[in-house]
């Protein structure tokens, strides 16, 4: 971006967010020649989103995909496509505040804590074909840490002997 003062072309965001219902990401920037503080806006159709591989490959985000993984996670679980719609719209809004280029990690954690928010079934199922989660442990503290949460008090309470006794 060229600063409206200087001319500067080198400058850094300081702050993005949403505008245009969506539409539109709205970035305020400072020179860094002359600290002139400007705004930009970048109509997300004209703005490229690209998808960074573990490979360095790059490829067009594409929200179809994203959608597609949910569903695969979700069958059968009470997530509508219009619910997986909105989230894989919400999940595109924030990362493309994140920049023009975001990793295939980032998209996959960004889906996990949706889901996670949403569904525990479909977001393990999610966790478990999730690339940078198949580790065995990973999934495991995961899996042991909702039992935690979603298990009634009284287990808690009383140990394996007693349950016996
Ligand atoms: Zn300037």
């Amino acid at each position: 971006m060229r600063c409206p003062r200087c001319s500067g072309v080198e400058d850094k965001v300081i702050d993005s967010r949403m505008a245009e219902d969506g539409g539109a990401i709205r970035r305020r920037r400072e020179c860094l020649t002359c600290g002139r503080r400007f705004t930009t806006y970048e109509r997300l159709e004209e703005v490229p989103f690209v998808v960074v591989k573990r490979s360095g490959q790059r490829e067009p985000f594409e929200r179809s995909k994203v959608i597609a993984g949910m569903q695969a996670a979700s069958k059968n679980r009470p997530l509508s496509l219009a619910a997986l719609d909105q989230i894989a719209q919400e999940i595109e809004e924030n990362l493309r505040l994140e920049g023009p280029e975001i990793s295939t990690q980032a998209v996959g954690l960004a889906v996990l804590d949706a889901l996670r928010a949403r569904d525990h079934v479909a977001y393990l199922r999610f966790a478990s074909v999730y690339k940078g989660f198949t580790d065995a442990g990973d999934f495991q503290r995961e899996a042991g840490l909702l039992t935690k949460l979603t298990t009634p008090k009284h287990s808690a309470t009383s140990g394996p002997e007693q349950a016996d006794a």
